[in-house]
């Protein structure tokens, strides 16, 4: 069995049978965000099952995408449940909407993704600056030789569709 990576105190451990996840995060430590896309239907997913979801086929290879995105929806984390996430709260967690599948196969489904959202210097993003529409980019957060976390953070782009922030 690999050891455990650390992480804010965390024992992170992708266990060397777990297929999906293991490829994706040693992926994501070459710092490429990669979706299995379905042979069948050519549609992207996440989480990296085995089948796809739209489709059912068990066909499927690695793809690349740009780790662009829109922020689709979000929460505000006042409480950790994880004691080596308490100094951070609060902090946001974003649901992306990537560039690559937006609106397909439907405006309800499409690849998505979540993340923490941080800063330039890797803490949290401040709550302020976090709504929906704005516009995001994937950041890696190197944790070992075969292991990184993809995050977002904020670009200046212009946001997509109606801007809307938790009433504060
Ligand atoms: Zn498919």
């Amino acid at each position: 069995m690999p050891q455990p990576v650390q992480y804010r105190g965390m024992a992170l451990l992708i266990p060397d049978n777990d297929s999906e996840f293991k490829e994706y995060f040693q992926h994501a430590r070459q710092h490429r965000l990669m979706m299995r896309a379905c042979t069948a239907c050519g549609l992207m997913r996440y989480p990296p099952t085995q089948a796809c979801p739209w489709c059912t086929d068990l066909g499927w290879k690695w793809q690349e995408v740009s780790g662009r995105g829109t922020i689709h929806s979000y929460e505000i984390v006042m409480h950790s449940i994880q004691p080596g996430f308490k100094d951070w709260t609060p902090y946001p967690v974003v649901l992306v909407e990537l560039d690559e599948q937006r609106g397909r196969p439907t405006p309800d489904e499409s690849l998505r993704i979540i993340a923490n959202l941080v800063k330039s210097d890797g803490s949290a993003e401040d709550e302020k600056n976090v709504a929906i529409g704005k516009r995001v980019r994937v950041t890696f957060h190197d944790l070992a030789d075969h292991i990184a976390l993809p995050q977002f953070e904020l670009t200046d782009e212009t946001p997509e569709g109606r801007v809307w922030q938790l009433p504060g």
